[in-house]
Protein backbone atom coordinates (compact mmCIF):
# COMPACT_ATOMS: atom_id res chain seq x y z
CA UNK A 1 0.00 0.00 0.00
CA UNK A 2 1.21 3.37 -1.20
CA UNK A 3 -0.34 5.70 0.90
CA UNK A 4 -1.63 4.75 4.05
CA UNK A 5 -5.95 4.53 4.86
CA UNK A 6 -6.40 3.41 8.15
CA UNK A 7 -9.77 4.85 8.15
CA UNK A 8 -12.59 5.14 5.56
CA UNK A 9 -16.03 6.25 5.50
CA UNK A 10 -18.84 4.80 3.50
CA UNK A 11 -21.87 6.54 2.27
CA UNK A 12 -25.20 6.59 0.54
CA UNK A 13 -26.62 9.91 -0.99
CA UNK A 14 -29.57 11.10 -3.12
CA UNK A 15 -32.22 8.48 -4.56
CA UNK A 16 -32.16 5.05 -2.96
CA UNK A 17 -31.65 2.27 -5.40
CA UNK A 18 -31.84 -1.45 -4.55
CA UNK A 19 -27.99 -3.34 -4.34
CA UNK A 20 -26.72 -0.08 -2.29
CA UNK A 21 -26.29 -2.20 0.52
CA UNK A 22 -24.82 -5.22 -1.30
CA UNK A 23 -22.24 -2.15 -2.23
CA UNK A 24 -22.22 -1.34 1.68
CA UNK A 25 -21.38 -4.84 2.48
CA UNK A 26 -18.54 -5.34 0.14
CA UNK A 27 -17.31 -2.16 0.88
CA UNK A 28 -17.25 -2.68 4.50
CA UNK A 29 -15.99 -6.16 4.59
CA UNK A 30 -13.02 -5.55 1.68
CA UNK A 31 -11.78 -2.32 3.92
CA UNK A 32 -11.70 -4.67 7.20
CA UNK A 33 -9.70 -7.70 5.36
CA UNK A 34 -7.33 -5.20 4.09
CA UNK A 35 -6.47 -3.78 7.59
CA UNK A 36 -8.85 -0.79 7.09
CA UNK A 37 -11.21 0.32 9.55
CA UNK A 38 -14.79 1.14 8.31
CA UNK A 39 -16.97 4.13 9.70
CA UNK A 40 -20.70 4.62 8.00
CA UNK A 41 -21.85 7.83 7.67
CA UNK A 42 -26.04 7.76 8.21
CA UNK A 43 -28.35 9.75 5.95
CA UNK A 44 -25.49 10.80 3.09
CA UNK A 45 -23.78 13.90 3.51
CA UNK A 46 -26.45 14.83 6.03
CA UNK A 47 -24.91 12.44 8.74
CA UNK A 48 -21.36 13.93 8.20
CA UNK A 49 -22.72 17.65 8.94
CA UNK A 50 -24.65 16.33 11.86
CA UNK A 51 -22.20 13.47 13.16
CA UNK A 52 -24.29 10.37 12.92
CA UNK A 53 -21.02 8.25 12.17
CA UNK A 54 -20.79 4.87 13.28
CA UNK A 55 -17.94 2.14 13.63
CA UNK A 56 -18.96 -0.97 11.36
CA UNK A 57 -17.50 -4.57 12.16
CA UNK A 58 -18.24 -7.14 9.78
CA UNK A 59 -21.24 -7.96 11.29
CA UNK A 60 -22.72 -5.33 10.86
CA UNK A 61 -23.66 -5.67 7.13
CA UNK A 62 -24.59 -9.20 7.61
CA UNK A 63 -27.66 -10.71 5.91
CA UNK A 64 -28.28 -7.06 3.90
CA UNK A 65 -27.18 -7.98 0.32
CA UNK A 66 -30.82 -9.33 -0.14
CA UNK A 67 -32.30 -6.17 0.90
CA UNK A 68 -33.46 -2.93 -1.01
CA UNK A 69 -33.51 0.54 -0.32
CA UNK A 70 -30.37 1.70 2.24
CA UNK A 71 -29.52 0.82 5.41
CA UNK A 72 -27.76 3.62 6.30
CA UNK A 73 -30.62 5.92 4.80
CA UNK A 74 -30.63 8.46 2.19
CA UNK A 75 -30.88 12.40 2.33
CA UNK A 76 -30.82 15.56 -0.30
CA UNK A 77 -28.73 17.69 1.87
CA UNK A 78 -28.41 21.49 0.49
CA UNK A 79 -26.00 22.54 3.26
CA UNK A 80 -23.72 20.05 1.85
CA UNK A 81 -24.34 22.62 -1.64
CA UNK A 82 -22.67 25.66 0.91
CA UNK A 83 -18.99 26.07 1.70
CA UNK A 84 -20.10 26.33 5.71
CA UNK A 85 -21.80 23.00 5.53
CA UNK A 86 -18.57 21.03 3.51
CA UNK A 87 -16.37 22.96 6.64
CA UNK A 88 -18.53 21.26 9.06
CA UNK A 89 -18.59 18.14 7.23
CA UNK A 90 -14.72 18.41 7.26
CA UNK A 91 -14.32 19.14 10.34
CA UNK A 92 -16.61 16.15 11.48
CA UNK A 93 -14.72 13.74 9.19
CA UNK A 94 -11.55 14.31 10.86
CA UNK A 95 -12.39 14.32 14.08
CA UNK A 96 -14.58 10.84 13.68
CA UNK A 97 -10.44 9.99 12.21
CA UNK A 98 -11.36 9.33 8.46
CA UNK A 99 -9.08 9.47 6.09
CA UNK A 100 -11.29 9.13 3.24
CA UNK A 101 -14.93 8.17 1.73
CA UNK A 102 -16.63 5.98 -0.76
CA UNK A 103 -19.73 7.70 -1.79
CA UNK A 104 -22.82 5.39 -3.05
CA UNK A 105 -24.83 7.96 -5.46
CA UNK A 106 -26.03 9.61 -8.64
CA UNK A 107 -24.53 12.41 -10.25
CA UNK A 108 -25.34 14.85 -7.43
CA UNK A 109 -23.67 12.92 -5.19
CA UNK A 110 -20.57 12.80 -7.18
CA UNK A 111 -20.70 16.68 -7.83
CA UNK A 112 -20.75 17.37 -3.95
CA UNK A 113 -18.33 14.69 -3.89
CA UNK A 114 -15.61 16.64 -6.59
CA UNK A 115 -16.31 19.98 -4.64
CA UNK A 116 -15.16 18.29 -1.54
CA UNK A 117 -12.28 16.45 -2.57
CA UNK A 118 -11.21 19.52 -4.17
CA UNK A 119 -11.51 21.98 -1.20
CA UNK A 120 -10.25 19.65 1.42
CA UNK A 121 -7.95 17.20 -0.48
CA UNK A 122 -9.93 14.17 0.44
CA UNK A 123 -9.89 11.10 -1.55
CA UNK A 124 -13.26 9.68 -2.52
CA UNK A 125 -14.09 6.94 -4.82
CA UNK A 126 -17.79 6.98 -6.22
CA UNK A 127 -20.24 3.68 -6.77
CA UNK A 128 -22.25 4.51 -9.77
CA UNK A 129 -26.17 3.81 -7.11
CA UNK A 130 -29.07 5.20 -9.38
CA UNK A 131 -31.95 3.11 -10.99
CA UNK A 132 -31.68 5.93 -13.81
CA UNK A 133 -28.51 4.19 -15.41
CA UNK A 134 -27.93 8.09 -16.24
CA UNK A 135 -24.49 8.03 -15.65
CA UNK A 136 -21.21 8.32 -18.38
CA UNK A 137 -18.63 5.72 -18.67
CA UNK A 138 -20.55 2.61 -17.09
CA UNK A 139 -22.28 0.27 -19.23
CA UNK A 140 -25.25 0.20 -16.00
CA UNK A 141 -25.37 1.30 -12.38
CA UNK A 142 -26.32 -0.49 -9.16
CA UNK A 143 -29.92 -0.71 -9.31
CA UNK A 144 -30.56 -0.27 -12.85
CA UNK A 145 -31.11 -3.85 -13.23
CA UNK A 146 -33.62 -4.79 -10.44
CA UNK A 147 -35.63 -1.56 -11.79
CA UNK A 148 -35.99 -2.86 -14.86
CA UNK A 149 -37.56 -6.02 -13.67
CA UNK A 150 -39.82 -4.06 -11.49
CA UNK A 151 -41.20 -2.81 -14.50
CA UNK A 152 -42.02 -5.12 -16.74
CA UNK A 153 -43.51 -7.70 -13.82
CA UNK A 154 -45.82 -4.34 -13.50
CA UNK A 155 -46.51 -4.03 -17.21
CA UNK A 156 -47.04 -8.09 -17.58
CA UNK A 157 -49.73 -7.07 -15.39
CA UNK A 158 -51.36 -4.13 -17.14
CA UNK A 159 -51.22 -6.25 -20.13
CA UNK A 160 -53.40 -8.74 -18.52
CA UNK A 161 -56.21 -5.94 -17.92
CA UNK A 162 -55.57 -4.15 -20.84
CA UNK A 163 -56.38 -6.38 -23.72
CA UNK A 164 -58.99 -7.48 -21.60
CA UNK A 165 -60.60 -4.33 -21.89
CA UNK A 166 -59.30 -3.62 -25.42
CA UNK A 167 -57.56 -0.18 -23.99
CA UNK A 168 -55.01 2.25 -24.46
CA UNK A 169 -52.83 2.13 -22.20
CA UNK A 170 -49.91 4.52 -20.74
CA UNK A 171 -47.67 3.60 -18.30
CA UNK A 172 -45.08 6.17 -17.05
CA UNK A 173 -41.27 5.03 -16.03
CA UNK A 174 -39.04 6.71 -13.87
CA UNK A 175 -35.48 7.82 -15.35
CA UNK A 176 -35.54 11.71 -14.93
CA UNK A 177 -33.67 12.52 -18.41
CA UNK A 178 -32.56 9.52 -19.38
CA UNK A 179 -35.03 6.70 -21.55
CA UNK A 180 -32.86 3.56 -20.34
CA UNK A 181 -35.75 2.55 -18.29
CA UNK A 182 -38.05 3.34 -20.48
CA UNK A 183 -36.71 1.69 -24.03
CA UNK A 184 -35.64 -1.25 -22.09
CA UNK A 185 -38.24 -1.98 -20.72
CA UNK A 186 -40.57 -1.70 -24.10
CA UNK A 187 -38.83 -4.15 -25.25
CA UNK A 188 -38.77 -6.76 -22.47
CA UNK A 189 -42.08 -6.54 -22.07
CA UNK A 190 -43.22 -6.26 -25.94
CA UNK A 191 -44.26 -2.44 -25.52
CA UNK A 192 -45.69 -0.78 -28.86
CA UNK A 193 -43.92 2.23 -28.19
CA UNK A 194 -41.42 4.31 -25.94
CA UNK A 195 -41.61 7.99 -25.53
CA UNK A 196 -38.04 8.79 -24.37
CA UNK A 197 -36.72 12.17 -24.05
CA UNK A 198 -33.90 11.60 -26.39
CA UNK A 199 -35.75 11.53 -29.29
CA UNK A 200 -38.50 14.29 -28.77
CA UNK A 201 -39.54 13.85 -32.51
CA UNK A 202 -41.02 10.29 -31.59
CA UNK A 203 -43.96 12.37 -29.69
CA UNK A 204 -45.11 13.18 -33.22
CA UNK A 205 -44.85 9.88 -34.49
CA UNK A 206 -46.75 8.57 -31.64
CA UNK A 207 -50.10 8.62 -33.19
CA UNK A 208 -49.45 6.99 -36.48
CA UNK A 209 -47.56 4.51 -33.73
CA UNK A 210 -50.76 3.87 -32.34
CA UNK A 211 -52.94 3.87 -34.89
CA UNK A 212 -51.39 1.25 -37.07
CA UNK A 213 -51.26 -0.95 -34.10
CA UNK A 214 -55.29 -0.64 -33.76
CA UNK A 215 -55.82 -0.90 -37.74
CA UNK A 216 -53.62 -3.95 -37.37
CA UNK A 217 -56.59 -5.35 -35.33
CA UNK A 218 -54.53 -5.22 -32.11
CA UNK A 219 -56.94 -5.59 -29.11
CA UNK A 220 -54.79 -2.94 -26.78
CA UNK A 221 -51.79 -0.99 -26.93
CA UNK A 222 -49.23 -0.35 -24.30
CA UNK A 223 -46.83 2.95 -24.39
CA UNK A 224 -44.04 3.27 -21.96
CA UNK A 225 -42.93 6.69 -21.16
CA UNK A 226 -40.32 8.40 -19.44
CA UNK A 227 -40.97 10.73 -16.71
CA UNK A 228 -39.72 13.97 -18.65
CA UNK A 229 -41.04 17.46 -19.16
CA UNK A 230 -39.65 16.92 -23.15
CA UNK A 231 -41.89 13.70 -23.20
CA UNK A 232 -45.06 15.49 -21.53
CA UNK A 233 -44.82 12.35 -19.13
CA UNK A 234 -47.89 9.50 -19.34
CA UNK A 235 -50.18 12.39 -18.18
CA UNK A 236 -49.83 14.53 -20.93
CA UNK A 237 -49.48 12.27 -23.96
CA UNK A 238 -52.92 10.85 -22.25
CA UNK A 239 -54.46 14.36 -22.31
CA UNK A 240 -53.18 14.89 -26.41
CA UNK A 241 -54.55 11.65 -27.27
CA UNK A 242 -58.28 11.97 -26.04
CA UNK A 243 -58.47 15.05 -27.10
CA UNK A 244 -57.42 13.89 -30.53
CA UNK A 245 -59.07 10.60 -30.77
CA UNK A 246 -62.02 10.29 -28.31
CA UNK A 247 -62.63 6.96 -29.73
CA UNK A 248 -59.84 5.38 -27.72
CA UNK A 249 -60.44 4.24 -24.16
CA UNK A 250 -57.35 5.94 -23.05
CA UNK A 251 -55.62 4.83 -19.64
CA UNK A 252 -52.72 5.92 -17.92
CA UNK A 253 -50.95 4.37 -15.25
CA UNK A 254 -47.88 6.25 -13.24
CA UNK A 255 -45.40 2.82 -11.92
CA UNK A 256 -44.06 5.74 -9.19
CA UNK A 257 -42.07 4.67 -5.87
CA UNK A 258 -42.29 0.78 -6.70
CA UNK A 259 -39.55 0.62 -9.13
CA UNK A 260 -37.22 1.99 -6.50
CA UNK A 261 -38.08 -0.95 -3.95
CA UNK A 262 -37.32 -4.62 -4.02
CA UNK A 263 -34.53 -7.46 -3.23
CA UNK A 264 -32.13 -7.09 -5.78
CA UNK A 265 -31.54 -8.69 -8.59
CA UNK A 266 -28.47 -11.32 -8.87
CA UNK A 267 -26.92 -9.00 -11.49
CA UNK A 268 -27.49 -5.56 -9.25
CA UNK A 269 -25.78 -7.85 -6.09
CA UNK A 270 -23.21 -8.96 -8.55
CA UNK A 271 -22.14 -5.64 -9.86
CA UNK A 272 -22.59 -3.80 -6.23
CA UNK A 273 -20.17 -6.56 -4.94
CA UNK A 274 -17.84 -6.30 -7.28
CA UNK A 275 -17.74 -2.58 -7.64
CA UNK A 276 -17.25 -1.85 -3.74
CA UNK A 277 -14.01 -4.02 -3.70
CA UNK A 278 -13.18 -1.99 -6.60
CA UNK A 279 -13.62 1.23 -4.30
CA UNK A 280 -11.18 -0.44 -1.69
CA UNK A 281 -8.92 -1.57 -4.57
CA UNK A 282 -8.60 1.87 -6.15
CA UNK A 283 -8.00 3.78 -2.64
CA UNK A 284 -5.48 1.71 -1.92
CA UNK A 285 -3.76 2.29 -5.56
CA UNK A 286 -4.27 6.29 -4.60
CA UNK A 287 -6.56 6.53 -7.17
CA UNK A 288 -8.81 10.01 -6.40
CA UNK A 289 -12.32 11.50 -7.74
CA UNK A 290 -13.07 8.45 -9.08
CA UNK A 291 -16.08 6.69 -10.08
CA UNK A 292 -15.82 2.99 -10.49
CA UNK A 293 -17.85 2.06 -13.90
CA UNK A 294 -17.92 -1.61 -15.53
CA UNK A 295 -17.35 -1.38 -19.51
CA UNK A 296 -17.65 -4.88 -21.38
CA UNK A 297 -17.75 -6.52 -18.07
CA UNK A 298 -14.38 -5.42 -16.78
CA UNK A 299 -14.31 -2.70 -14.24
CA UNK A 300 -12.99 1.24 -14.68
CA UNK A 301 -12.19 4.45 -13.50
CA UNK A 302 -14.09 7.45 -14.52
CA UNK A 303 -13.54 10.52 -13.59
CA UNK A 304 -16.02 12.54 -11.49
CA UNK A 305 -16.06 15.24 -14.47
CA UNK A 306 -16.43 12.41 -17.20
CA UNK A 307 -18.97 10.73 -14.81
CA UNK A 308 -21.42 13.58 -14.34
CA UNK A 309 -21.12 14.98 -17.89
CA UNK A 310 -25.02 14.76 -19.20
CA UNK A 311 -23.89 12.70 -22.44
CA UNK A 312 -24.52 8.53 -21.57
CA UNK A 313 -26.59 7.80 -25.69
CA UNK A 314 -29.22 5.55 -25.66
CA UNK A 315 -28.81 2.59 -28.14
CA UNK A 316 -30.76 4.11 -30.60
CA UNK A 317 -30.39 0.94 -32.47
CA UNK A 318 -33.31 -0.18 -29.66
CA UNK A 319 -35.92 2.03 -31.07
CA UNK A 320 -35.60 0.32 -34.32
CA UNK A 321 -35.89 -3.61 -33.34
CA UNK A 322 -39.10 -2.08 -30.71
CA UNK A 323 -40.34 -0.94 -33.82
CA UNK A 324 -40.01 -3.87 -35.94
CA UNK A 325 -41.21 -6.26 -32.94
CA UNK A 326 -44.61 -4.26 -32.35
CA UNK A 327 -46.21 -4.74 -35.69
P1 LIG B 1 -30.25 10.35 -7.99
O1 LIG B 1 -29.64 10.26 -9.36
O2 LIG B 1 -30.79 9.07 -7.53
O3 LIG B 1 -31.21 11.51 -7.81
P2 LIG B 1 -28.16 12.00 -6.92
O4 LIG B 1 -26.88 11.66 -6.27
O5 LIG B 1 -28.08 12.68 -8.27
O6 LIG B 1 -29.03 10.68 -6.98
P3 LIG B 1 -29.02 14.50 -5.71
O7 LIG B 1 -30.15 14.78 -4.78
O8 LIG B 1 -28.95 15.25 -6.97
O9 LIG B 1 -29.04 12.92 -5.95
O10 LIG B 1 -27.65 14.77 -4.92
C1 LIG B 1 -27.39 14.18 -3.66
C2 LIG B 1 -26.72 15.16 -2.74
O11 LIG B 1 -25.45 15.54 -3.27
C3 LIG B 1 -27.44 16.48 -2.54
O12 LIG B 1 -28.49 16.38 -1.62
C4 LIG B 1 -26.33 17.37 -2.02
O13 LIG B 1 -26.08 17.15 -0.64
C5 LIG B 1 -25.13 16.86 -2.82
N1 LIG B 1 -24.90 17.75 -3.97
C6 LIG B 1 -25.56 17.76 -5.15
N2 LIG B 1 -25.13 18.77 -5.95
C7 LIG B 1 -24.18 19.43 -5.23
C8 LIG B 1 -23.36 20.59 -5.46
N3 LIG B 1 -23.42 21.26 -6.60
N4 LIG B 1 -22.51 20.96 -4.49
C9 LIG B 1 -22.42 20.28 -3.33
N5 LIG B 1 -23.18 19.20 -3.03
C10 LIG B 1 -24.04 18.78 -3.96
Amino acid sequence: MKYEIKCVGVLTSGGDAPGMNAAIRAVTRTAIFNGIRVKAIYRGYKGLITNEIVEFQTQNVSNIIQQGGTILKTARCMEFMTPEGRKLAYENMRNAEIDALVVIGGDGTFTGARIFAQEFNVPIIGLPGTIDNDLSGTDTTIGYDTALNTIIQSVDKIRDTATSHERLFFIEVMGRDAGFLALNSALASGAEAAIIPERETQVDQLEELIRNGFRKSKNSSIVIVAESEITGGANGLAKRMREEHPEYDVRVTILGHIQRGGSPTAQDRILASRMGVAAIDALMDEQRSIMIGVVNDEIVHVPFTKAIKDDKPVNAGLLGVLQILSI
